[in-house]
């Protein structure tokens, strides 16, 4: 992040903008909108700038600006769309001390604009520090579109309202209150007028502070193999309604970005070196939290049920007495293959799959050799990448074919995924070679679609059907 996102207090502060032609015009449209006190400088100034001065939404003073004129104020804009005379305005901005902005010259700018979706008093701005304008514009049209008009008329309503509803408990209590009001009944009884609104919150004050208290209660929630958009609808709604996030290692960042910005945040994540919170650790913590009362959310990577040690967690969860639900995510060894163009299962080939992992509590972990070294056979490794050589030594043991296609994905789904395809005779030293750094998933008896054709000769599909 290049430049830090801030609200700036401008009632009665001052604001200097020198120019007055299109680039003033527009950024004097926004400013308007603030309570700051404008002073414009333009020799030259169109003619709305004149009509607002005439009006006393700002001051015009019509000659070029000069050292001196700045002193004390907060913001200054060089918007003359000339590059030398804003080159000498904005150092007179800069050693008069206000934050400057040349338009259209971000290298130089202290400060920039951002696109800005204005429900006063709720303000939506949206920045791409200057990489693409065109971007921000289509986000700005799309939140515009999908904010209610009568936003703003709620917040200010809510507002005056907030010291009634702190008769609520802190936390979930309040915050159901407030999203029942922003969310269902506020914009319902907005829709009827701004007469509506009080007597509709009084009533929906009424009514929470009567109910119950909510029970703790945990999700285990499937993050998928990464990718923000391929987690499901129902794990990104309690992904915003937690109130603790346990999440492990594999879970990335734009994932736990979409939990509630006042949620506990906790990784479980077991890591290689340095303290890692054992199994026992990470239940007890899951069923304290719980019995406190907390909307739990356990975030696993993929899918709960695949490698994670979801029993441990549920024995815990119901020894203890608590609710619990579980909510798929889409595994691995899904995003991989997706990645390489071909199906888990094929008719004639494989009407089985397994998924196998790499080690267990033991070390690397066995398997049915023989049965995964029959031809046409399919498997998705987890946790695989260390016994490359393990798996490819037992599956030639049993007789596998050398040109077996191997596809090891890293990264599957992220913006970093990795392909790399290859086959048993060669895999573990494909894997050395390759050094992977992210998670693998190792698919045994698929290559990638485009180059299937030429892998293909040990494993011709048998034709009948199944
Ligand atoms: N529950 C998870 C698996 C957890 S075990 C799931 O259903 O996917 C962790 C292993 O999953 C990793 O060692 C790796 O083999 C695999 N894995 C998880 N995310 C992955 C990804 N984005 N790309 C490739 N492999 C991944």
């Amino acid at each position: 992040m290049r430049h830090f996102p801030i609200f700036v207090a401008l009632e009665d502060r001052n604001v200097v903008v020198s120019g007055g032609g299109d680039a003033a015009l527009a950024k004097l449209r926004l400013l308007l909108r603030t309570k700051a006190a404008i002073t414009v400088y333009a020799p030259d100034p169109a003619p709305d700038i004149i009509d607002w001065a005439d009006a006393g939404c700002l001051t015009l003073v019509p000659r070029r600006l000069r050292a001196g004129d700045v002193h004390g104020a907060v913001l200054f804009y060089a918007a003359d769309e000339d590059a030398a005379e804003d080159a000498r305005t904005a150092a007179i901005a800069n050693r008069e001390g206000a934050l400057v902005n040349i338009v259209d010259n971000l290298n130089d700018s202290a400060f920039i604009t951002p696109a800005i979706v204005d429900r006063d008093p709720v303000t939506v701005a949206i920045g791409t520090e200057g990489a693409a304008p065109v971007l921000a514009r289509a986000i700005k049209a799309e939140l515009e579109a999908r904010l209610p008009s009568t936003l703003g008329l709620l917040a200010r309503i809510g507002q005056s309202f907030r010291h009634l509803a702190d008769a609520l408990p802190l936390g979930r209590a309040r915050r159901d209150f407030w999203s029942d009001y922003y969310f269902k009944t506020g914009p319902r009884a907005a829709h009827d007028g701004a007469d509506a609104l009080r007597p509709a919150l009084d009533a929906l004050l009424n009514d929470h502070l009567s109910r119950k208290p909510r029970d703790g209660h945990v999700s285990f929630v499937g993050a998928g193999p990464g990718a923000p958009d391929l987690l499901t609808l129902r794990a990104r709604r309690l992904l915003d309604e937690a109130d603790v996030v346990i999440h492990d290692r594999l879970v990335p960042q734009a994932i736990l970005d979409l939990a509630r910005r006042e949620a506990v945040m906790i990784d479980a994540g077991k890591q290689g070196f340095g303290p890692a919170m054992s199994q026992t650790e990470i239940n007890a913590l899951i069923v304290a939290h719980v019995a406190k009362g907390a909307q739990v959310v356990r975030l696993k990577s993929g899918d709960p049920t695949v490698f994670g040690r979801l029993d441990e967690e549920l024995d815990a969860v119901t020894t203890a007495g608590h609710s619990y639900d579980i909510v798929p995510g889409l595994t691995a060894a899904s995003a991989a293959v997706a990645a390489i163009g071909q199906s888990l299962t094929r008719r004639g080939r494989n009407a089985s799959v397994r998924f196998l992992t790499g080690h267990d509590m033991q070390g690397f972990a066995d398997h049915d050799w023989a049965a995964l070294s029959r031809p046409g056979e399919v498997a998705g490794v987890y946790m695989g990448r260390k016994a490359a050589r393990f798996i490819q030594g037992r599956m030639l043991m049993h007789g596998a074919a050398r040109a077996t296609p191997v596809t090891l994905v890293e990264n599957a789904s992220r913006p970093d995924q990795r392909i790399i395809a290859t086959t048993l005779a060669r895999m573990a030293d494909d894997v050395a070679k390759a050094a992977p750094h992210g998670p693998v998933l190792t698919l045994m008896g698929l290559a990638p679609r485009a180059a299937a054709a030429t892998l293909s000769d040990t494993r011709e599909p048998r034709q009948e059907a199944y």
